[in-house]
């Protein structure tokens, strides 16, 4: 993986301020889980993108991850998005990972280059008419709530297949992937489970559906999501350290 070679550049930081020894070991141990993870279970060509979730996380300390090779951010809040971004390193990739509301979209439809919670029809079309509107395609993945919980987002495992049919009928859409959240503690059927809605909906080839793109796997679970088919983990606690405050 491009980070792991890259996570040598702190010999240059450590003079500086900005120095974030744990951030440092952090980093090099993800990479190397990733890699043994990677090793054990899929073939060599495929690609594992590992996103650094940022929420709560100051930008200094998020600007030193990107230092490290982490150089993809996931972004669960728009407001608390838009009085960061401006401190980011301009050579970080920003997706959009958390719950959206219809009327937010305006807010990141330019600076977001995947927007990952699209969990209904209506949002959909909102950022349909927003990416048309900025002479854009924006990508996104639909989200499954896998595990059903009424207190998390996400289209059920049902009703998936149809929301990718009709966001990719949408021109300003196109639909790389479908995304998911399992409940704490979930064991590896959860993730195989995913990983089946994943090749099914991937086996119909339906028009303007690339299917590229399997985000699962969190601080806790990332090497399982790796077993389990996920082509980009997202972690949030095993990089920056536990969140200070109650997220919303
Ligand atoms: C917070 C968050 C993560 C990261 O969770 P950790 O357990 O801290 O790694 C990943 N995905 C989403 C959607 C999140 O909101």
């Amino acid at each position: 993986m491009k980070m792991c070679s890259e996570a040598n550049r702190s010999a240059k930081t450590s003079a500086q301020d900005n120095y974030f020894p744990d951030v440092l070991e952090s980093c090099k141990e993800i990479c190397y889980n990733i890699e043994n993870a990677k090793a054990k279970w899929r073939k060599s060509d495929e690609v594992i993108r590992a996103m650094a979730v940022t929420k709560t996380v100051a930008p200094e300390k998020i600007n030193f991850a990107v230092a490290q090779g982490f150089t993809l951010l996931g972004e669960n809040r728009v407001q608390e998005y838009l009085s960061k971004k401006d401190f980011y390193d301009k050579s970080a990739e920003v997706q959009f990972i958390g719950h959206l509301q219809t009327n937010k979209v305006k807010y990141i439809i330019n600076d977001v280059t995947l927007i990952q919670s699209v969990d209904n029809l209506k949002l959909a079309q909102e950022i349909n008419r927003l990416a048309l509107k900025n002479n854009k395609v924006m990508d996104v993945l639909v989200e499954i709530n896998i595990g059903d919980e009424a207190t998390k987002s996400g289209v059920s495992a049902d009703m998936a297949e149809e929301l990718v049919r009709q966001a990719a009928e949408l021109p300003g859409i196109s639909v790389k992937g479908l995304m998911a959240i399992p409940p704490v503690g979930s064991g590896e059927d959860v993730f195989d489970k995913m990983h089946g809605i994943f090749l099914r909906v991937k086996e119909k080839s339906i028009p303007g559906v690339s299917m590229d793109i399997l985000s699962m796997g969190m601080s806790g679970d990332y090497e399982l999501a790796i077993k389990h088919g996920s082509t980009l983990v997202r972690i949030g606690t095993k990089l920056f350290g536990a969140r200070k405050y109650l997220e919303g």
